[in-house]
């Protein structure tokens, strides 16, 4: 049996946030090849393209001492999660899990997964305390209103909500 294990943390990843950053590196500290998978997730409207969504992963993972950095792939998904799975041969899909809010829904997710494919399973990560109310879409909603989002996203993403939100004059 092999004893290398890739996991697979996916995501919509609209904005990435300190939050996400922060699952990645103690998850690439687990396993020994890390893939982020960024979501097309059409239904979800996403404010960033697909492209721009990778694009803000792949400049902070850059920024990630190289001990992590070395292990991380960024791919987008556009099938199936537990088919992407198989695809890049993972065994293991990686989640954040934020209080009570996502318990429910990560469930569910981890319960149809593991039916759809038992050879992977899916590990939590509690989120850390600093980030726990971290999250893209009241990012995008404090920024919307003018308010500081300074400790919860890199610099990076600020300047391409910049360029995404701020009325042209
Ligand atoms: P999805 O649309 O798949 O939920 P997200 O980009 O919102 O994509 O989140 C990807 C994963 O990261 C989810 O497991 C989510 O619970 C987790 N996550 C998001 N924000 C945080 C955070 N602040 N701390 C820990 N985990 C987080």
């Amino acid at each position: 049996m092999s004893t290398f294990h890739t996991g697979v943390y996916p995501g919509t990843f609209d904005p990435i946030t300190f939050g996400h950053i922060d699952i990645i590196q103690r998850s690439s500290v687990v396993v020994d090849e890390l893939i982020i998978g960024v979501a097309s997730n059409i239904h979800k409207s996403p404010l960033f393209t697909l492209e721009e969504r990778i694009d803000m992963v792949e400049r902070e993972i850059k920024n990630l001492p190289k001990l992590n950095s070395d292990k991380i792939k960024i791919y987008p998904i556009t099938n199936l999660l537990i088919h992407f799975c198989r695809d890049v041969k993972a065994t293991i899909i990686i989640r954040g899990l934020r209080a009570v809010s996502d318990f429910e829904y990560e469930f569910q997710m981890a319960g149809m997964n593991v039916k759809l494919d038992s050879s992977v399973d899916t590990i939590f990560l509690m989120a850390s305390e600093r980030y726990q109310f971290v999250s893209s879409r009241f990012i995008k909603e404090i920024y919307e209103l003018n308010g500081d989002i300074s400790s919860f996203v890199p610099a990076y993403v600020i300047k391409q909500l910049d360029k995404k939100m701020k009325p042209k004059i």
